[in-house]
């Protein structure tokens, strides 16, 4: 069972295992019922914590005998106010059992709408993220970008899904430590370090960045803190940061040199991605022990891309595909029973931060 699991099912595939799962349960209570054994510590009150119950079997309510209150059972986890309970239980079987396939195909095969399969492997995936800890490695998101071909709410308009990085590699540029300035300073000595014609010698000398350096490069910093991932024209610039032409001609050039920005059609600018961000050398380091290729062959095997938005949840659920040991049978039952209640609300406002989680074992 295990070897075949090694590769992305196909329809067929899937429909056999959710038969095999679906042979298990005779009535629709069995898979609520199923989901209780893992109830860590067993069924509770949740006023009292008395296990002293009555209910009915299926129920999703129990009277608790001795303070008399009524308690939901499945309150404050991802379950509450789950109707398709079988789904649910399908869906954490076949991923414990260690089977990926595409949302599109799992709704086709147990008969849910594509969006609430969607949104359930999402909140599956992203209580499985959230185990990861030092079993992982920190890294850029940018990292993460070539299996990024899917929209999300936070894809710009008219932009290409991976459009949505440019906001991180700016947020990247504030962190504490290597300030905005610093970079611009930076990247601009860079261009500088080789050149031995005379024209260096006019070059500031020294690029230390304390309290009393001179400010070096200020027009630069100016430009390169007004530009985006969004196009602004020549005349714009000119006229929003108050230069004449000629000094914005030769700040923009030395933008350029520096590799900070690049023109785009209709005499634009904007800055230049990856090259920026402090972090992506440090991701880089992480590179040299840490293979990716093995989740983005996953990614496009089972679920041929996907959103820069959700990019946490899928490595989720790459984690959960490869380590077997930690994600056998009931593991992603007791944590979702003990993972906070995740709505849809929360999942729609969620965003995969800079540095992302990964593991790959
Ligand atoms: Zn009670």
């Amino acid at each position: 069972m295990n070897s075949a699991a090694k590769h992305s099912l196909n329809k067929e595939e899937l429909r056999e295992r959710v038969e095999k799962i679906d042979f298990l349960f005779t009535h629709d209570a069995d898979y609520l019922e199923y989901l209780y054994g893992f109830v860590p510590g067993g069924l509770k009150c949740k006023f009292c914590e008395s296990t002293n119950l009555s209910k009915e079997y299926g129920d999703r309510t129990a009277l608790c005998l001795p303070c008399g209150k009524i308690t939901h059972l499945t309150a404050s986890t991802v379950f509450h106010g789950v109707r398709m309970v079988r789904e649910w239980v399908i869906t954490i079987c076949l991923l414990e059992d260690g089977s990926s396939f595409s949302e599109s195909m799992l709704a086709e095969v147990i008969g849910m709408a594509r969006s609430s399969v969607s949104a359930m492997m999402k909140k599956l995936f992203l209580i499985v993220s959230t185990h990861m800890g030092e079993k992982s490695v920190v890294t850029n998101s940018a990292e993460f970008l070539p299996v990024v071909c899917k929209r999300s709410l936070e894809t710009p308009a008219k932009k290409h899904p991976r459009a949505e990085q440019i906001v991180f590699d700016e947020l990247a540029c504030g962190e504490p430590g290597e300030s905005i300035e610093g970079i611009v300073e930076k990247a601009i000595a860079g261009i500088f370090q080789n050149v031995t014609t005379n024209e260096s010698a006019t070059i500031p000398q020294g690029t230390t960045v304390g309290d009393n350096a001179p400010d070096l490069w200020a027009n630069e910093k100016k430009v390169f803190l007004f530009l985006s991932g969004d196009p602004v024209g020549f005349d714009s610039l000119s006229h929003s940061l108050n230069f004449n032409a000629a000094e914005l001609s030769a700040t923009l050039t030395t933008l350029e040199l520096a590799g900070l920005i690049e023109p785009v059609a209709g005499n634009r600018f904007v800055r230049r991605r990856f090259i920026l961000s402090p972090t992506i050398a440090r991701s880089d380091q992480a590179n040299a022990q840490v293979d990716l290729v093995p989740f983005f062959d996953f990614i496009r095997n089972t679920y041929h891309g996907i959103s820069r938005k959700y990019l946490q949840p899928y490595l989720g659920a790459f984690w959960c595909f490869i380590d077997r040991k930690r994600w056998t049978v009931g593991a992603l039952f007791r944590a979702c029973l003990k993972a906070p209640r995740i709505t849809n609300t929360d999942l729609l406002s969620f965003v995969s931060p800079l540095m992302v989680h990964f593991c790959s074992k």
